[in-house]
């Protein structure tokens, strides 16, 4: 049993079926890659994880859970967090204030801003928001304004401020999408790091073939909305059909 297990999902769009009979089984403490052509049904996939769309058949189950029906905040409560393909931040605020918005929420559970007495004390919250600026190694930019980053600094920022929230399923989409290889180096090795240091699990939608072999212990490829094969990374590299559905050969 995985952490993470998709039973027969299927979504379908008006006249378009976006996913149909997806099975797939995310083991704990592993990084999960799924691959496949634009359009072939991974951000819907994801999107029916957290709750943002509900599929028209099958099971999500997390951990023994079912997460169907379930508001994508009781989702986040649950354990499961998510990395958006653009990152989202808030860019006139500081590297520290991003920060310290998810910490709050850790604390005081919804964040509601009549709440104010509680965010008036705020040691905690900051002591928290900073040794999480320290684990993403971005202690030193923390009076930056947030626009003013760099596209892999951004991502950083926003995969630091999900963990602060101790996720056990951390999903990301496409998260080196349009970034500099510099960018793309220091995201592989920020998400290395957190593999090694936490005990978390990773499902990642991504293009980039050389950071999925980075980091990837299984694959599933996705193709026209449903999984064509899933492997460890040596055997989907060689695979005929994902070279002629995804490789282009
Ligand atoms: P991928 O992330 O693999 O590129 P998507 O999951 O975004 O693919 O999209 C799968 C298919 O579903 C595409 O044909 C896309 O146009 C369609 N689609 C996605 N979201 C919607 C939506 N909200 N309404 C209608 N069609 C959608
Ligand atoms: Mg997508």
């Amino acid at each position: 049993m995985g952490i993470l297990e998709i039973k027969n999902v299927g979504k379908r769009f008006g006249g378009l079926q976006a996913l149909s009979n997806v099975n797939l089984s995310v083991a704990e403490n592993t990084v999960h890659a799924i691959i496949g052509p634009n359009g072939a049904g991974k951000s819907t996939l994801l999107n029916c994880l957290v709750g943002k769309l509900i599929p028209d058949s099958g099971s999500v189950m997390f951990d023994g859970q079912s997460v169907l029906g379930r508001a994508p905040y009781e989702i986040n409560q649950m354990g499961i967090s998510r990395v958006f393909q653009t990152p989202e931040i808030f860019g006139d605020l500081t590297v520290m204030e991003n920060m310290m918005i998810p910490c709050f929420a850790k604390r005081d559970g919804a964040f509601e801003l009549n709440a104010l007495p509680s965010v008036r004390n705020q040691k905690d919250v900051v002591e928290h928001a900073m040794h999480m600026l320290e684990e993403m190694r971005m202690a030193d930019k923390r009076h930056m304004h947030a626009a003013a980053m760099s596209r892999g600094d951004k991502r950083r920022l926003e995969i630091g401020m999900c963990l602060s929230q101790e996720p056990r399923l951390l999903l990301l989409d496409e998260p080196t999408a349009g970034m500099a290889r510099a960018d793309t180096n220091n995201t592989i090795d920020l998400l290395k790091q957190i593999k090694e240091e936490r005990d978390i699990t990773i499902a990642i939608i991504e293009h980039d073939m050389h950071v999925v072999f980075s980091l990837a212990d299984r694959i599933t490829v996705l193709a026209q909305g449903t999984p064509l094969v899933e492997d460890s990374p040596e055997k989907i590299k060689g695979h005929p059909k994902v070279r002629e559905a995804y490789l282009g050969e």
